[in-house]
C-alpha cells in the first residue's frame, strides 16, 4: 500500500501540484508556526519536512514510489542529495527508532546549539539567583512565515535545477571519473530564488530576522562551576530546521575567603602564636551574609597546618539545598618576630611551656661547632649550592653563542 503520510500531513491529495503544495504548507506553516503556536512544534516540524520533501521532485518521486522507507534508503546510501537530513526525522516523529547511529554525520534538520557563559559569584551558587541574560538571535519572519517572500514568487533555481546541489564530474584518471557534489553557489542549497522585487520587505528575502531576547536564568542553590542549563529550542531559528538549544554555562568567580570542594568550602585562617596556644575567636562572614563565630575549645592548641572542620556550613547540594557539605580550615600560625622578649620574659615563658629536651652535646677532635645562619631563597633554591652555580654560569656562557647547552653536553 503506498505511503501517504506526507501528503495527509499537508491536507492534500497524491497528484497535487507543485502550487498546491505551496498554498497548503503556507497555509498549515502560519497557523502552527511556533511563535503563535508554541505547543505544535512537533507539528510544525512534520509539516515542514513533508513540503521540502514533497516540494523536490526527486524525492517526491522517490517517496511516491518508495514512500518513507525510500527516502531512508537514500539517506543512508549517501547517494540522496543531502541525505544525512533525514536520519533525525526517521528517528522523531514518523517514528523509525534507532536511525540516528547512520553513517553521514550530523542532520542538519536541528540548528546549532549556542553556548553562553554566564560568571557567577559562589554566594550566587550558595544563595541562588536569577540573572537576566540579553541575547540576540535570527527568528523565523513573521511577515513572510519563513518563505523569504510573496507566495509563488520563489522560482525553481535554474543553475541546479532545484536540487540545491551541483554535480561536477572530473575526470583524476584514465577512465577514472570523481563525481563531485557541492551546494548550489546560485541558491545555496535552497534550490529556489527570489527576485529582488518579489523580496519580503522585512526580512530582505532571507526569511530570517535578527530579534534580542531576555532569556531568565535560574541559578539554582548548589549549582556549580561548568554547570550547563539548557533554553530548549531557543537557538536560532531557521526555516523548516528545528531551533537548537541556549546553553547556558557557569562560570564561578573565585571566591576571596573559599575554595569550593565539591560540596564542601574550604578556607585558610591566620593565627598568631598566642591564639595557637591561649585560645581564640573569630568570624567568618559566610555566602549569605551571616556571621559565624568560631572559637577554640579550652585548653585546646592548634599547631601549623591543622585542618579543623565545622559541619553542615559547606555548599548546599544541588536539588537537595537544605543538606549542605562542610566547612574546613586550614590554620596558619603567625609566630612572633625575633627579639619579641627580653631574656628575663623568656625565661618566664619557659617555666610555663613544656621543658626543653636534655641533649648531650658530644666532645673531642670529630666535633666541630658551625654557624647557622639565614638563608636567602632569592640566591638559589635548596640543592644549588656553590657548583650548581657554577654549572649555571657555563650554561649561560653557552646560551650566548647561541648553543643548546644540554643537548651539547649529552654529547660530550
Ligand atoms: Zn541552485
Ligand atoms: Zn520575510
Amino acid at each position: 500500500m503506498a505511503d501517504n503520510r506526507l501528503y495527509e500531513v499537508l491536507g492534500v491529495n497524491r497528484n497535487a501540484s507543485d502550487a498546491e503544495l505551496k498554498k497548503a504548507y503556507r497555509k498549515l506553516a502560519k497557523e502552527f508556526h511556533p511563535d503563535k503556536n508554541p505547543t505544535a512544534g512537533e507539528k510544525f516540524k512534520e509539516i515542514s519536512f513533508a513540503y521540502e520533501t514533497l516540494s523536490n521532485p526527486e524525492k517526491r518521486e522517490v517517496y511516491d514510489r518508495h514512500g518513507l522507507d525510500g527516502l531512508k534508503e537514500g539517506a543512508g546510501g549517501g547517494g540522496f542529495g543531502n541525505g544525512s537530513m533525514f536520519e533525525d526525522l526517521f528517528g522523531g516523529f514518523f517514528g523509525f527508532p534507532g536511525m540516528s547511529g547512520m553513517g553521514g554525520g550530523r542532520g542538519r534538520r536541528r540548528g546549532e546549539d549556542t553556548l553562553h557563559p554566564l560568571r557567577v559569584s559562589l554566594e550566587d551558587l550558595y544563595n541562588g539567583k536569577t540573572s537576566k541574560l540579553q541575547l540576540s538571535k535570527t527568528v523565523v519572519c513573521k511577515k513572510c512565515n519563513g518563505m523569504g517572500g510573496k507566495s509563488g514568487a520563489s522560482q525553481r533555481c535554474k543553475k541546479c535545477n532545484g536540487r540545491g546541489v551541483q554535480v561536477q564530474l572530473r575526470q583524476i584518471g584514465p577512465g577514472m571519473v570523481q563525481q563531485l557534489q557541492s551546494i548550489c553557489s546560485d541558491c545555496h542549497g535552497e534550490g529556489e530564488v527570489l527576485r529582488e522585487k518579489d523580496r519580503c520587505p522585512d526580512c530582505k528575502g532571507k526569511k530570517v530576522c535578527n530579534e534580542t531576547k531576555i532569556l531568565e536564568v535560574h541559578v539554582d542553590k548548589g549549582m556549580r562551576d561548568g554547570q550547563k542549563i539548557p533554553f530548549r529550542g531557543e537557538g536560532d531559528q531557521q526555516p523548516g530546521v528545528e531551533a537548537g538549544d541556549v546553553i547556558i554555562v557557569l562560570q564561578q568567580k573565585e571566591h576571596e575567603v573559599f575554595t569550593r570542594k565539591d560540596t564542601d568550602l574550604v578556607m585558610e585562617y591566620n593565627i598568631s602564636l598566642t591564639e595557637a596556644l591561649c585560645g581564640f575567636q573569630f568570624v567568618i562572614k559566610h555566602l549569605d551574609g551571616r556571621d559565624l563565630v568560631i572559637h577554640s575549645q579550652p585548653g585546646e592548641v592548634i599547631s601549623p597546618g591543622k585542618l579543623k572542620m565545622v559541619a553542615e556550613e559547606g555548599m548546599p547540594r544541588y536539588r537537595n539545598p537544605f543538606e549542605k557539605g562542610n566547612l574546613y580550615i586550614n590554620f596558619n600560625i603567625t609566630f612572633p618576630e625575633k627579639n619579641f622578649a627580653s631574656d628575663e620574659q623568656l625565661k618566664m615563658l619557659e617555666a610555663v611551656l613544656p621543658p626543653r629536651p636534655h641533649i648531650e652535646i658530644p666532645t673531642g677532635e670529630d666535633v666541630e661547632e658551625v654557624n647557622l645562619v639565614e638563608f636567602d631563597a632569592s640566591r638559589g633554591g635548596i640543592g644549588r649550592g656553590a657548583g650548581a652555580r657554577s654549572e649555571a654560569y657555563d650554561e649561560d656562557d653557552e646560551d650566548a653563542h647561541g648553543g643548546h647547552p644540554r643537548m651539547q653536553c649529552q654529547h660530550q
